[in-house]
């Protein structure tokens, strides 16, 4: 626990855990690939092996990069969010904060147009383009946010008519 201001500061989780697996992904990897090349360049290296074993370091070593950009832009999201956290309870207020969010998603050009499926329903667009989509709604086909016992639903309402299905 840090003070701040005279006030006990907790560091939140998120931005922490997504810091710390990025650090732990590049050690992990770094100590893989030069434990592979010292092996391989080692005089009691068979021959054989030596071309394969460097191989695979380089392939280990591309890939590790592959997958710490990943955790870079997970954790600069996270970090983003918690800025628009902070904005909105120690700045200028929601709207101030809101302007994180937009810096966020502009700069890619992510800003959901209102043309787009869902563009103008959060929970619908979340419930369509979230990594792990339910199945759709049992009973009107749109994006569902519950499911259970072999139904799936939109909404609370057709949530209770989906379970007498
Ligand atoms: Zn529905």
């Amino acid at each position: 626990m840090n003070s701040l201001d005279g006030r006990l500061y907790r560091p939140s989780s998120g931005g922490i855990t997504a810091v710390l697996a990025r650090r732990n992904q590049g050690v992990y990897m770094k100590n893989i690939v030069e434990q592979l090349r010292h092996d391989a360049l080692d005089r009691d290296c068979p021959y054989f092996a030596r071309d394969s074993m460097l191989k695979a370091a380089d392939k280990i070593e591309n890939n590790g990069k592959g997958l710490i950009v990943l955790t870079d832009s997970h954790n600069d999201l996270i970090v983003a969010m918690q800025s628009a956290f902070i904005e909105w309870q120690h700045g200028g207020g929601a709207e101030a904060a809101m302007q994180w969010i937009i810096n966020t998603l502009d700069g890619p050009g992510l800003t959901p147009g209102d043309d787009e499926p869902y563009g103008k329903e959060a929970q619908a667009w979340w419930d369509v383009n979230n990594s792990h989509p339910m199945p759709k709604c049992s009973v009107c086909g749109r994006p569902s946010n519950r499911c259970g016992g072999g139904v799936a639903a939109c909404s609370e309402e057709h949530w209770q008519q989906a379970k007498k299905i």
